[in-house]
């Protein structure tokens, strides 16, 4: 039969049923899905070293990619392991500068394939045996000749080199790809032509080559990601929503009857809002600012100017505990405004036709509550689904309220130009001027009794104190990889046992872990709020935005397998009120690396300069809470590359203006979606 891109692939010469299953498993359905299946990395054999060089780089190695060596073999041979599971093929290999000692582990065919005297190219890592101590090349992967071979993911039983061969056998179909990005965006932005680009992945010819080729899947992610962001913010633009008159001096009082001074940053997020709030076409806006800079009294300013024009207002947060606390904190400030405020969760129910109703989810299904409103507010909206959002804002009438998001991710400008392009965002970046900066310490692993100690004393004075520790649990990545963490990681049931039964035998512990169901977690910490425990001992399921104003100390054991904003939300949780707080940070690794990133805890207090710090090291991955976004799935794209951040985003706004035009790239977007449902 004639092979199409549509064709599906169980239809190719090598994949039967059972390898399209799994094919299908990893989004590769058809001949156009294999061809956009693109490798993870390289093996790069062109970039040669000469061994005496690979001998002198054995430290430095230990941290870096494999090298690239073009030697003979001198001789070769199989050892068995004395416990007779194992063959070790040992083999010495040698170029005109010296000679090194090669093993590769369980493929005695080695011996008989690379006879002495034979040249091969081989790419590894440059360790010290642990028996001998000598210097040797581990596991090397060999090639024939000097080149850039792309590695695919290796799952679900599908080897790199079984892709490798399905893309060859597709290679001519690569002719009927059709560019979707119109040529003046290619030309303006010095971009790849689509067929070109995918075949310098697949097959690459040098570095400098792919290197381009990877720039133009780059900005087609961010392109991509950008436009349907911009086209969603256009359809909410054509609608309109009630113009809400600003009345200066209702402001006024509002500001004057709040127990202390809005900072500047709050001041002019405020203002932002309403003016959005001023305009009959929809707000839709973002106020992103650290925990504890105090967005929420901004929400009830935005809130009570709302109410004043005689409609209503909905905040919605992700979690029972945190829909309590917005609604005491907005009863203690709407009230002496002749302001009700309601209440809708899974468990309460109170006044649900209140001017402002605060609920869970529940708020979506409650009947009462979208009539009249004028605004919507959802508190940590990523941990929402978009359509639980529009579902909030759906009305009977045309009018659509305003919307506002807030999160307490600090995200860092150039990520949110792409991720939050369909939104306007304020940012608050100054903490109100009577918060202590919590003390932030590194603990090695020498000095874990004396903080213990100090944990005593806090505790003792009646403060409380967290206790977090990494997950032992597989955890299902984005990627659809599982990676099973290691053992040394602290298990939270371990350590609550040692916590309780060894090192504080007096102190009231409890335990929070996501196993636990979602009634029990919040019960755990509803309890601890309330005093009846001195510890938490918890993964990172402790919620984001909780408020316990006697905890000063949050302990963090392995901090280093934490990206540095996870480590910041956690160190929000405490310094919450007057009392002087403490981060300690237990690590065990102490590489150079650990003890810099660490190092920045210790010294940088804002995070916002803590997420730049982690997209820089570690990639937007870290920068947790965000996968339904979608940026999870961006190969690709750099999120700290400024410069194609700003050039895609352009692209994607001039494109957006007359989407009708480009049924091509309308057609990608849709299929795209379809991919992350
Ligand atoms: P978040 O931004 O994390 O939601 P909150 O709105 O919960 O922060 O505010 C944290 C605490 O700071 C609250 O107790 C609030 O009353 C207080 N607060 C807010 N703004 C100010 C300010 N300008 N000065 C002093 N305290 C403030
Ligand atoms: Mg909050």
């Amino acid at each position: 039969m004639q092979i199409k891109l549509d064709t599906n692939i169980q239809f190719l010469k090598g994949v039967g049923p059972k390898m399209s299953v799994k094919l299908e498993k990893l989004g590769v359905e058809t001949v156009r899905d294999l061809i956009f299946y693109f490798p993870r990395g390289y093996n790069d054999y062109t970039q040669i070293t000469k061994i005496r060089d690979l001998v002198s780089m054995e430290y430095e190695a230990r941290s870096m990619e494999g090298k690239t060596i073009r030697a003979k073999i001198v001789n070769i041979k199989n050892k068995r392991t004395s416990r007779r599971r194992f063959t070790i093929t040992e083999a010495v290999v040698a170029d005109e500068t010296g000679s090194i000692k090669v093993v590769w582990f369980n493929q005695p065919y080695l011996e008989k394939m690379l006879k002495a005297g034979r040249e091969i190219i081989l790419n590894g890592k440059v360790r010290r045996s642990s028996y001998s101590s000598e210097l040797q090349l581990e596991s090397p992967n060999r090639a024939e000749k000097s080149k850039i071979v792309p590695v695919y993911p290796e799952t679900l039983g599908i080897s790199s080199y079984y892709i490798s061969k399905l893309q060859k056998a597709v290679s001519s179909q690569l002719g009927d790809v059709r560019e979707y990005i119109p040529d003046v965006i290619l030309k303006n932005n010095q971009l790849l032509p689509i067929q070109e680009a995918i075949k310098q992945l697949h097959e690459p010819e040098n570095s400098e080559k792919l290197e381009k080729a990877r720039q133009r899947m780059a900005f087609d992610e961010l392109f991509l990601f950008s436009l349907q962001k911009q086209l969603l913010k256009k359809d909410i633009l054509i609608r309109s929503s009630p113009k809400i008159e600003i009345d200066e001096d209702f402001l006024k009082k509002f500001a004057k009857s709040l127990p202390f001074k809005l900072t500047g940053a709050q001041k002019k997020a405020a203002w932002s809002i309403i003016k959005d709030l001023n305009s009959d076409k929809p707000m839709n806006r973002l106020l992103n600012g650290d925990v504890g800079s105090g967005k929420t009294v901004v929400a009830a300013m935005a809130a009570a100017l709302v109410v004043k024009s005689g409609l209503r207002v909905a905040l919605m947060a992700p979690t029972e505990i945190l829909t309590l606390q917005h609604y005491e904190t907005l009863k203690r400030i709407l009230p002496s405004f002749s302001i009700s405020v309601g209440l809708v969760s899974g468990s309460k129910k109170e006044l649900v036709d209140a001017e402002v109703v605060v609920g869970t989810h529940a708020l979506i299904s409650g009947k009462t509550i979208q009539k009249n409103l004028g605004l919507v507010i959802i508190d940590e909206q990523h941990r929402f689904g978009v359509q639980q959002r529009e579902k909030l804002l759906q009305t009977k009438t045309s009018r659509r309220p305003h919307f506002l998001s807030m999160t307490a991710t600090p995200i860092p400008r150039t990520m949110s130009l792409v991720v939050f392009a369909d939104l306007d965002v304020s940012v608050i970046d100054e903490m109100p001027r009577n918060r202590k900066k919590t003390i932030t310490k590194v603990i090695a692993g020498d000095s874990r009794r004396s903080a213990y100690n100090f944990i005593q004393k806090e505790i003792g004075k009646g403060h409380q104190a967290f206790v977090i520790c990494p997950l032992i649990e597989e955890q299902e990545r984005a990627s659809g990889k599982l990676e099973i963490f290691e053992e040394d990681r602290k298990a939270v049931l371990h350590e609550y046992k040692k916590l309780n039964e060894e090192i504080f035998p007096d102190a009231k512990i409890a335990m929070l872990h996501g196993k636990m169901k979602s009634g029990e977690k919040e019960k755990v910490m509803a309890d601890f709020r309330a005093k009846k425990f001195d510890i938490l001992v918890s993964t990172s399921v402790v919620e984001v935005g909780v408020d316990i104003p006697e905890a000063t100390i949050m302990m963090i054991e392995n901090a280093d397998r934490f990206g540095l904003a996870q480590l910041h939300q956690f160190r929000g949780r405490v310094g919450r009120s007057d009392l002087q707080s403490y981060c300690l940070l237990f690590s065990s690794s102490m590489s150079e690396n650990a003890r810099k990133r660490l190092g920045y805890m210790e010294n940088i207090h804002s995070g916002f300069e803590l997420a730049e710090k982690d997209l820089k090291l570690r990639g937007p991955g870290v920068l947790y809470g965000y996968k339904q976004s979608g940026f999870w799935d961006f190969q690709f794209a750099n999120l700290s590359d400024k410069i194609m951040i700003e050039k895609a985003t352009e692209a994607a706004k001039t494109i957006a203006y007359e989407i009708e035009k480009y049924p091509l790239i309308l057609k990608k977007i849709s299929d795209r979606s379809k991919h992350l449902e």
